[in-house]
């Protein structure tokens, strides 16, 4: 491997908990009580309105204006009449959502592993360049990445191939020197091997973490020399041994 490519959202940002907190926030001033269920009604939308955008059909404002619409009759709220109107009102989400980013505790660690590996390093997310690098700097791990590719920068989405192999390019790699950690199946991992990389799925649900997917080379290299050379004195033999071992042998040769 000469490179490592991560997925952004949910992978090293805490996506969901950065949005989760922001939503349970921002019920209270729409004059709503937040519950688990219109949490899970807000992630429901986002995950049937966000492909819009992947897809064309929608800007970036656009799903998000979408997601007004679908959201706030929920809490009998009145959605703004005007486009400007509802990109200030959602600006109030944002407020909130982008107050509680951050990484998820593995994931500079991993990411030093990679360093340490000396291997190229690269985010590929399905997001807008500006929010997903803002992201980056915020959490603080904008410094130990190479390379940030996205849908715009990219003007093409996972899991189309040209996303993978055009993100390996900007990194100077192969995909067969490449490996793909991300917390998605389809985009993250099987979307990567169809295009030749290797690639490891983060299931975080299961207990995965970033750094148990990530060899460390250098730990590989101290773990080999151990097998072959003895870690301590008492691994050679004393002079002792060496002695009666050579009294044995003048015995047999008599
Ligand atoms: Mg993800």
């Amino acid at each position: 491997m000469k490179a490592v490519i991560f997925d952004l959202d949910n992978t090293l940002f805490d996506h969901t908990g950065s949005a989760a907190a922001a939503v349970q926030a921002w019920i209270p001033q729409l004059g709503g009580t937040p519950s688990d269920a219109l949490l899970a009604e807000w992630f429901a939308i986002e995950d049937r309105v966000y492909p819009r955008w992947i897809a064309g059909e929608l800007t970036h404002q656009g799903q998000r204006r979408a997601r007004l619409h679908e959201f706030l009759p929920l809490l009998d709220y009145p959605v703004p009449a005007t486009e400007p109107e509802q990109d200030e009102f959602f600006a109030g989400y944002l407020e909130l959502y982008k107050a509680n980013w951050s990484a998820y505790p593995d994931a500079r660690p991993a990411l030093e592993v990679a360093r340490s590996n000396d291997w190229r390093v690269g985010i590929l997310t399905n997001g807008s360049t500006v929010q997903q690098n803002a992201k980056l700097e915020v959490i603080g791990l904008a410094d130990l990445v190479d390379v940030v590719c996205t849908t715009e920068s990219l003007g093409v989405s996972k899991p189309d191939p040209q996303s993978y192999l055009r993100t390996c390019a900007h990194l100077g790699v192969t995909p067969a020197e490449t490996l793909m950690i991300g917390d998605n199946l389809d985009l993250d991992v099987l979307g990567a091997q169809a295009a030749g990389l290797t690639a490891r799925h983060l299931n975080r649900p299961a207990g995965h973490l970033l750094t148990d997917l990530l060899p460390r080379v250098w730990q590989q290299y101290d773990e080999l020399a151990d097998d072959l050379s003895p870690r301590t004195d008492e691994d050679w033999p004393t002079d002792r041994e060496l002695i009666d071992h050579e009294v044995v042998a003048t015995e047999e040769d008599k």
